[in-house]
């Protein structure tokens, strides 16, 4: 029998791993229009000629999600939260078939001390039960039942309501 220690259930593009910068990257080799994070919302994509409908079908394309580059500190800051805590990676990766293996593969390569049985490839998230759930997209966190953390990203800016963290730092001080 473990210890009880507390669940933290971690998203992870734009948590883990910077979707925003593999769009930015995206974007200028493919429309050869460089943009700044800050500008990865549709209102702006609109006026560069770069609609994020457009933008959304890279998501079923081989090689997005395998090759992001892991977000600053967040290999450090975990190594230290899963010592201390039940961490479980939840992704709602199914939508995107080709995106599970790139996911297991990217989760071994830069997080390898991350078991594969506590890492969660899923659809819907509202059924996750955890005591804490980390994400950037209110559509995860409105429903869960523990405490949802909002993990900043251009698109949730405007979010009131909920804890948040803007970087892994913030969830370094947070939790250890
Ligand atoms: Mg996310």
């Amino acid at each position: 029998m473990h210890n009880y220690q507390q669940r933290i259930a971690i998203d992870m593009d734009d948590v883990m791993a910077d979707a925003t910068g593999r769009f930015v990257e995206w974007i200028a080799e493919r429309h050869g229009v460089v943009i700044e994070r800050h500008q990865l919302r549709d209102e702006v994509l609109q006026t560069l000629g770069v609609p994020y409908a457009q933008l959304r079908k890279w998501l079923w394309e081989d090689g997005f999600f395998r090759y992001m580059q892991p977000m600053p500190d967040s290999q450090k800051v975990m190594q230290e939260l899963v010592k201390k805590y039940e961490v479980f990676v939840v992704s709602a990766a199914v939508e995107f078939p080709q995106s599970l293996r790139e996911k297991v593969d990217w989760l071994a390569e830069h997080f390898p001390f991350i078991d594969w049985r506590y890492i969660v490839l899923c659809g819907h998230k509202y059924m996750i039960q955890a005591d804490y759930l980390i994400d950037d997209h209110e559509k995860n966190l409105i429903h869960f039942t523990g405490t949802p953390i909002i993990f900043t990203a251009p698109h949730n800016l405007h979010l009131q309501g909920y804890e948040r963290v803007n970087n892994w730092a913030e969830i370094g001080e947070r939790f250890l």
